[in-house]
Parts: structure tokens; sequence; C-alpha cells
């Protein structure tokens, strides 16, 4: 059936100028954290998306776990997240001691469903984290609202969000990751824009500033002590190591010059995914992503939603008979082997359907516009 070249599921996005920034990194002589490139990525964040402080981590994982540090969560305290997530957008939490209340993801979509969020507050919740799903804004004005009335921190998991926007009633655009009281970005290879291993915390809290720089410098107040704010540096909180190298940085910089060129390029192929399979939804056969009013997408991934698991998985069969991989997305959180037994019974119904019935389509930098018209030429065959 299929001579023709295979197509993978992911291929991560290689610019071609990383190489020389790499090397022009080695020249510098620096390669340790915090240098010339990290210096030039965190400015390039707070310029264009007017992050008033963004600082690189290792991961958007460390950028988690220091927004769990920063919130002081500890032992006892209650987090609430969706169940329909990677395990960094909880493990943060997990670590600090809390316990995880799982919410459910709406009908309509993968993200968290705040109305049931909201009945799982208790005196002990602290924090609501969400996170956007395929870079698609949640409801920050709802979610602003619960946290303002419960006195809980707001945390972004905009992993997939860098460079998407939630739009609010005024129609002005918020970047994701700016509007709680932090957001945490990923440059893993997976991401529209990567370092290989990266993230990048932003602190929106101006009274955290200080200490998110501290936690990320191993507790020491070495980065005020280096702008020249403390005349000796030591050990004044916790923290840890959460500084990316500037190897990382400089691939990371070399990406962000070609930012534009490369959403412009996703974008156009989620439109034509999204175009090439209008008949099949018009027709009941699968649903298509149904983006929000409020939010402004990357095209970090395009998904579609089979009827039952089963048609999910022999759609993704049929695809690769045709040289074509997919894969589904995330296993619930809740009725995981580590969460299964501390997680208090309820059913999260839109959750396990995601978990089975999403399926997602190639989309990354070298993919071509052919090779989409081949793969929803192969939908149009298979459902
Ligand atoms: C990729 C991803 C993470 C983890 O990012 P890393 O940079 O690999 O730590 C966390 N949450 C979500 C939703 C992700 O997609």
């Amino acid at each position: 059936m299929s001579k023709l070249p295979h197509i993978p599921f992911h291929v991560m996005p290689v610019i071609g100028t990383e190489i020389a920034t790499l090397a022009d990194a080695f020249q510098r002589g620096k390669l340790c954290g915090d240098g010339y490139y990290s210096q030039q990525c965190e400015t390039w964040f707070r310029q264009h998306y007017q992050f008033p402080l963004a600082l690189l981590t290792t991961s958007c994982t460390d950028a988690l776990e220091m927004s769990a540090l920063l919130a002081n969560i500890k032992e006892g305290d209650e987090i609430i997240a969706p169940s329909y997530t990677f395990v960094s957008t909880v493990n943060a939490f997990a670590l600090r001691g809390a316990t995880i209340r799982f919410a459910d993801s709406l009908p309509h979509h993968p993200n968290i469903d705040l109305d049931s969020a909201e009945s799982l507050i208790t005196s002990r919740t602290r924090a609501l984290v969400v996170v956007h799903y395929a870079g698609m804004a949640c409801d920050m004005a709802k979610a602003k609202a619960l946290c303002e009335k419960y006195g809980l921190y707001l945390i972004e998991d905009a992993a997939q969000g860098l460079d998407a926007y939630y739009i609010d009633e005024s129609l002005t655009k918020h970047p994701l990751g700016s509007i709680g009281d932090y957001g945490a970005l990923s440059f893993h290879e997976t991401k529209n824009v990567m370092a290989g291993e990266g993230g990048l915390i932003v602190v929106n809290r101006k009274e955290d500033r200080d200490r998110a720089e501290i936690i990320r410098q191993k507790g020491t107040n070495r980065s005020l002590f280096l702008k020249g704010q403390v005349d000796k540096y030591g050990w004044v909180d916790i923290g840890s190591s959460f500084l990316p190298s500037e190897l990382n940085a400089a691939v990371l910089w070399a990406q962000l010059q070609a930012i534009r060129e490369t959403q412009s390029h996703r974008l156009a192929l989620w439109n034509q995914y999204f175009d090439g399979l209008a008949s099949l939804e018009a027709d009941g056969k699968l649903q298509r992503p149904n983006c929000p009013d409020f939010a402004q997408h990357n095209a970090h991934i395009f998904y579609l939603i089979a009827p039952s698991k089963q048609k999910r998985i022999e759609w993704t069969q049929s695809l690769e008979a045709r040289g074509i991989s997919t894969t589904g997305h995330y296993p619930s959180l809740h009725s995981s082997p580590y969460y299964k037994n501390r997680h208090d019974g309820r059913t999260l119904q839109h959750s396990d359907r995601y978990a089975d019935c999403l399926l997602r389509l190639p989309l990354y930098w070298s993919l071509d516009s052919a090779s989409v018209t081949r793969i929803i030429q192969a939908l149009h065959d298979i459902v």
C-alpha cells in the first residue's frame, strides 16, 4: 500500500542556525547559566510579550517546581489541576507534599472545567493550576475570579502556550503565562520552539521577583550580587539549580529569531487540516478542535476526537499502514499507577474520554503541505 515516504508523528524543529550560535557560545568562553544567550533570550521574552520578569529554567517542569516553591506549597495543602495533562503539572506540587484534587475537562474541550473545579475548593486549597491544552487558552477571566474569590494562587502551565494569547472582554490580548501569578513555558524538543530541554518561568507577582531569582540560584542572592544590589552573596532561602546552560540558551536564541516563520508555517498546516476535515465533522464522523473565541492558539497540536476508543485505535493502525504515524495523548492522571489509590474516587468522564478518543496528527516545521493533503485524504478514506 505505502510506497510513499513515511510521515513520522514528530520531527524536532531545526532552523539551521543553531550550530552557529552554539559555536559562538563556546567562543564567548562561558557556558554556565545566566550568560550572554540566556540574557538575550530573557530580554526577548520581556520585549515581545511584556512579561514583567521572565527567567529561563532547565525545563517547564522546573518552572512549575519554582512556582510551587514561590507559593510556599507545603504538606497538607491542596491544589486543583486537570486530570487530562502531563505529570509535571502536578508533580511539582506533589513534591512539596500537597494533595492533588483532580478536576474534569470540559465536555467540548480538553481544558479544565472551572465550574467543577470550584466544587473541589476547601479551606486547605492553596492553588489552581490551569493547563492551556494545545496552546488554547483556558477561560482566564473565570479562573482569575475564582482565585480572587477564594484567595488562591493561579498558576498557568503554559508549556504548550508560547506565542498564544487569551483575549479578554475588552479584546486585549494577553500572552499565555502572563495572566496568573506565575506562568511556566516549555522549550522541550516536542514544542513549537525548542532548546533541546528548556523552560521559562514568568513571574507576574511583583513581590516575588527577587525571591524567584534566589530560588533559581540555589537559594543564594547571587543574581542580586551580580546586579550590585547586595555587596556579598550567600544562602538566603531554599532553592535549587534551575538555570539552563548557555548551550541550551544558544539553541533557543537561534530558534527565537525564526519564530515568525515557524509559527506561520504551523498555522497554515493547522488551518489546512481544519478545513480539510470539515466535511467529516459535518457528517458526524469525528470532531475537530473547538477553539474558544477568547483564545488565539499557536498551532501547537492538531487533534481530532474519534467517537470511541476502538475507532481511535483502528484509525491509528490504518494510518500507520498508510505510512502515517499518529498518536493519542494523556492517560487521565487520577487513574495513573501513582495516583489511583490517592484519588478521591470521583469519575472524570470527559478526561477519560479525551484519554480514549483524542488522536494527534503530525504537525511540525519540516512537514509540508503535500503531506498534510495526503493525511487528510487518508482520513477521508478511513473514517
Ligand atoms: C511538555 C509539557 C510539560 C513539561 O515540559 P518540560 O519542559 O519537558 O518539563 C508540562 N506540562 C505540559 C502541559 C506539557 O505539554
